[in-house]
């Protein structure tokens, strides 16, 4: 089983041409609700690539909440260690405007109410294989949850976004980290010397001595995969028309696990995980832009 400790939120994403200053009004163009969050998304990307998922995490008893727990569970996500909490469901309220540059406040509500690790999150993390944990729960509970399963000998996969500088205690208890570029240099220091693909490469070295395995991701430029002390391996990209790289990242990570779930080698695992990744960019949204595991053999094998 794959266990996702993490978030899930509404996105609330108005287009306009322009974004309002401070006090004024607009006139946007359009308003779309989209399921989102870094761990209902990476639970998604796992369960629809064939993985078995259960999620640990909160939502507000609220429409919000719901429609979220209808979605994960459609997909046959275990949604039964999702709680109700009293705060409303975590919303992400983004402004795209004409130039596709946004702007986005996130409430965490229900996320900010899972502070300490209960006996049923150990419960069900002790009886996975994996975890998948990112940082838009508290800190406090996801350094908790990574000792946990360490103690317990459950493999333990970091999304370190959104990115601040982890206690050691943290990175010391994860198997697998994948960054992007960007949280890569936050973490490593940016080596700050030739192309993107060098730097990935210098960065994956670093954080290797402190994890067994590390991916830094690179967007269309692919992927960088470490693991111990031998050379890293450069994982290509697809090349796709991209419509939106929302939830790229998530689909990566959740399709990685998946594939690592099935005992799949390092190597196939990343190659079906960057081709759900290219296939989630070609179409709008987070949830909603995630392929099948058919989608993805069917990609794979043309
Ligand atoms: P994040 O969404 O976390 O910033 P990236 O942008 O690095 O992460 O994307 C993660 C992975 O998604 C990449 O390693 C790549 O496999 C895939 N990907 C992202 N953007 C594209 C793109 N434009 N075309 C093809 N694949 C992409």
């Amino acid at each position: 089983t794959i266990v996702v400790l993490g978030s899930a939120n509404m996105d609330l994403v108005v287009s306009t041409e322009r974004a309002p200053d401070m006090g004024e009004t607009v006139t946007g163009r359009t308003f779309r609700t989209v399921p989102g969050g870094k761990g209902a998304n990476q639970a998604l990307a796992a369960a629809r690539a064939g993985g078995t998922v259960r999620f640990l995490g909160a939502v507000g008893d609220d429409e919000f909440g719901h429609r979220i727990q209808r979605l994960l569970s459609a997909d046959g996500v275990d949604v039964s260690g999702m709680t109700a909490s009293n705060e409303p469901t975590g919303t992400a309220h983004i402004t795209v405007d004409g130039g596709g540059g946004n702007s986005i406040i996130v409430v965490p509500g229900a996320n900010g109410t899972v502070t300490t690790l209960t006996d049923e999150h150990r419960g069900v993390i002790s009886s996975a294989a994996t975890l998948l944990l990112q940082l838009e729960l508290p800190l406090k509970l996801v350094t908790e949850a990574s000792a946990f399963a360490r103690w317990a000998g459950v493999r333990t996969v970091l999304t370190p976004a959104p990115v601040i500088p982890l206690p050691e205690a943290l990175l010391d208890n994860v198997d697998l980290l994948v960054a992007n570029e960007h949280e890569a240099a936050v973490l490593a220091g940016h080596p700050g010397t030739g192309s993107a693909i060098d730097e990935a490469e210098a960065m994956a070295r670093t954080l290797a001595k402190r994890t067994k395995e590390v991916v830094v991701t690179l967007g269309d430029q692919g992927a960088m995969y470490a693991s111990g002390a031998g050379a890293p391996v450069h994982v290509p990209a697809f090349e796709v028309d991209a419509v939106d790289t929302t939830a790229a990242g998530d689909t990566f990570v959740g399709v990685l696990a998946a594939g690592l779930a099935e005992d799949l080698p390092a190597e196939v695992a990343l190659r079906r995980a960057s081709a759900a990744a290219a296939l989630a960019v070609k179409r709008f949204g987070a949830s909603t832009s995630m392929p099948t595991r058919r989608e993805i053999d069917k990609f794979l094998a043309a």
